[in-house]
């Protein structure tokens, strides 16, 4: 009998693994993949960074190595060696993580969990019991009903990431964040991307003066938008031909391949859930309390599952506060300092509330931009492009949201958080020395703009 049986090796479901271990727990893991680290490791995340990080050496050499004074005449993509290092990565990381279990002494069970009582799930001829269970299973591409996956012309995500070539027409149903940064890895390569979006901008969640300015970097790096429309049918043949319609008409649009990237829905197939009572609530998530338990107290769920942004820093956080729960601490979790990103070239990252949102719940607040041209480490590197927006209360001058359109926006995210979730005022940005050249800086000049003092814009 196990203390905590683990179901899904994930970010959520391995850390959870680890963490329970080292609070003293008898721990096993069930992933029915090959290897660990769940969607984020072999199939999101980390191929999707790494391919970005290559092409983007690519692509900064062959539109902008000149300028800089690098000569690349004969600079050209092997796009198999690419694609063999992108495995590489996955794999080494994924053995990381084996190692990191038999460290903490985690048995990993190999196959397809599913629920015989609420105490037991088989995998293959295995029953294994468990005084708590944690449903780590993740979740998936959603197809559009008219267009099934066949990951030969019709891709999901997964599919995209593992192509033999590189398209010619890459279609895009989609503009958030999955299609703006696999579509950038193709665009880089080559291929014509198009992205065909039902909402009027990129990545529709984020805040909107920071999504415009995006929108227009990449229309400029060649990537095509359809906004304001919606896919109604496609055929599939030696192309794919898809059918879009608005307001004022249809139209239609070719490609060789087609990237469905419309959302993610919970990973729940096989796992049996019904017949032990749990079922899904209207979002199509399954439901839990604050302390992550379902309709069952002994069996908890969190990660891509339930409720929250679909990351795989919030599962991990999560993940390490069921075990801790169950260690018989009081671990929280801020949901209103979780940080978003979009690897994009530049990032979009952010954190906190947006300015619609802002304004949304009726807040007095105060907002100012600072852009990266006025940032001489930015000028330096060649890669002046974006702003920073800073959104703070107009009385107290807590800060509300901080939005980082820049190179390394990922990283220049992390001394944001810490301000939102610490929940400090505009102050402590302005009190903060940043090292110069560094496009920090910028973070501390956005604060200054608020009040009207920036020194250099
Ligand atoms: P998952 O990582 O999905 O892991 C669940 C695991 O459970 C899977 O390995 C699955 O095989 C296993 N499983 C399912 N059912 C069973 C069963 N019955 N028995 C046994 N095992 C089972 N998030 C970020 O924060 N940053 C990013 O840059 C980022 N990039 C992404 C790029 C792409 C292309 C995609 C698709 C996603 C990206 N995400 C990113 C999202 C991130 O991958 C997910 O939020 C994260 O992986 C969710 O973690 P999880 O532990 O809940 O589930």
């Amino acid at each position: 009998m196990y203390d905590l049986l683990v179901i899904g090796a994930g970010p959520g479901g391995y850390v959870a693994a680890i963490r329970a271990a080292q609070l003293g727990m008898k721990v096993a893991c069930v992933e029915k993949r090959k290897t660990l680290g769940g969607t984020c490791l072999n199939a999101g995340c980390i191929p999707s960074k790494t391919l970005l990080s290559s092409t983007e050496s690519y692509w900064k050499l062959s539109t902008h190595g000149e300028k800089q004074g690098i000569i690349c005449k004969d600079l050209r993509v092997d796009f198999q060696q690419m694609m063999a290092r992108k495995e590489e990565v996955v794999l080494s990381l994924a053995q990381g993580i084996s190692g990191l279990f038999q460290k903490n002494r985690i048995d990993w069970i190999q196959g397809s969990a599913s629920f015989l009582t609420p105490t037991s799930v088989q995998v293959g001829t295995q029953q294994i019991e468990a005084r708590s269970i944690l449903l780590a299973t993740g979740s998936e591409a959603v197809p559009l009903p008219f267009l099934p996956f066949d990951e030969e012309k019709v891709l999901s995500s997964t599919g995209v990431l593992a192509l033999s070539s590189i398209p010619k027409k890459l279609l895009i149903i989609g503009a958030g964040v999955i299609a703006v940064e696999l579509g950038s890895v193709y665009l880089r390569l080559g291929s014509e991307v198009e992205c065909v979006e039902f909402f009027d901008r990129v990545c529709p969640a984020s805040d909107r003066a920071l999504s415009k300015e995006l929108e227009k970097i990449l229309t400029a790096q060649g990537m095509l938008f359809q906004f304001s429309y919606k896919v109604t049918e496609g055929k599939v043949g030696s192309d794919v031909t898809l059918t879009l319609e608005n307001k004022e008409g249809k139209k239609t649009i070719t490609a060789d391949k087609v990237l469905v990237a419309i959302g993610r829905r919970p990973h729940i197939e096989g796992l049996n859930l019904s017949s032990i009572g749990i079922a899904l609530d209207p979002k199509g998530k399954v439901p839990v309390n604050n302390s992550f338990q379902t309709i069952l107290p002994h069996i908890f769920a969190i990660g891509d599952l339930i409720d929250g942004p679909m990351l795989a820093h919030k599962a991990s956080e999560e993940g390490v506060a069921v075990a801790e729960l169950l260690a018989g601490l009081r671990p929280t979790i801020d949901y209103f300092a979780i940080p978003n990103v979009v690897y994009t070239f530049p990032e979009l990252a952010s954190v906190g509330l947006t300015e619609e949102e802002a304004k949304e719940k009726g807040l007095s607040y105060k907002s100012a931009t600072f852009p990266l041209k006025a940032n001489s480490r930015a000028r330096s590197t060649g890669e002046d492009v974006g702003f920073i927006k800073m959104i703070a209360h107009s009385t107290t001058r807590q800060l509300l949201g901080i939005h980082i359109l820049s190179p390394h926006a990922s990283e220049l995210i992390a001394e944001a958080t810490l301000a939102i979730q610490t929940r400090q005022t505009v102050a402590a940005l302005l009190q903060t020395c940043h090292a110069h050249p560094t496009l920090s800086e910028a973070l501390k000049e956005c604060a200054l703009a608020l009040f009207g003092t920036s020194l250099h814009s």
